[in-house]
């Protein structure tokens, strides 16, 4: 039966700058924001004394001098030929100068280039994920049909949750597609491949479930003729 339910929409990915790690310190971020403007983004010196930036913000200069020392601490401005001459470091070559993941992604970024099978909100498809050690890739309706498939087959279930189940089932599945590929035989060993088979276990038991309630109402039809 076909749901109206509109799909999800797709969030469109965030990607890091600097305002997402100096947001918490507003007048850090401002200075920063300010020597990006008047060097043109690094490509001049910054030389206009912390002074003249206070002024500037109606700030109290020693508090504008304890920004500087944190922005030159965490790496966003470096002292340039001369300790009074600054350099802007763009969000790029900072982050460029930090540790990286695998993936050559800043660790300290805001991780935001997620996929659509990592954005969804539906926690199976998360778990699914997971459980194939981040290669199943599926969609939201297709894990719905399959929870779809589990509630149907529900008298015939080993757990009151469909969602442990399809869980526990392909884990089996991806553990017993690993062995086969150590035994060199690669066909139908993908999580794709396993997800399918799961898929066939509730069709499986749904059809076993129809034929016995058939003949469940034919047994009944057959006391029904026979009473007087
Ligand atoms: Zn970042």
């Amino acid at each position: 039966m076909p749901d109206f339910k509109q799909p999800t929409p797709k969030p469109k990915p965030f990607y890091c700058g600097a305002y997402w790690h100096l947001w918490r310190r507003g007048l850090a971020h401002s200075i920063y924001n300010l020597m990006g403007a008047v060097t043109q983004g690094g490509e001049r010196e910054f030389y206009a004394t912390q002074a003249t930036v206070a002024r500037y913000f109606g700030a109290h200069e020693q508090s504008v001098a304890k920004e500087f020392r944190w922005l030159r601490k965490c790496g966003w401005i470096e002292f340039a030929a001369t300790k009074s001459h600054f350099r802007w470091i763009s969000h790029e070559s900072w982050a460029e100068a930090r540790p990286k993941d695998t993936e050559g992604d800043c660790l300290e970024c805001a991780q935001r280039k997620l996929l659509p099978w990592e954005l969804n909100p539906d926690p199976l498809v998360g778990e699914l994920h997971a459980i194939s050690g981040g290669k199943l890739r599926v969609y939201e309706r297709r894990v719905a049909g399959l929870r779809r498939l589990a509630k149907q087959a529900a008298p015939l279930a080993h757990f009151p949750e469909p969602d442990k189940e399809i869980c526990f089932l392909f884990a089996r599945e991806i553990a017993e597609a690993q062995g086969m590929r150590d035994r060199g035989q690669f066909g139908g060993t993908g999580p794709g491949a396993c997800l399918w088979r799961v898929e066939a276990i509730f069709r499986d038991r749904n059809t076993k479930l129809f034929a016995k309630r058939a003949s469940l109402a034919e047994l009944q039809e057959q006391i029904e003729r026979s009473s007087p």
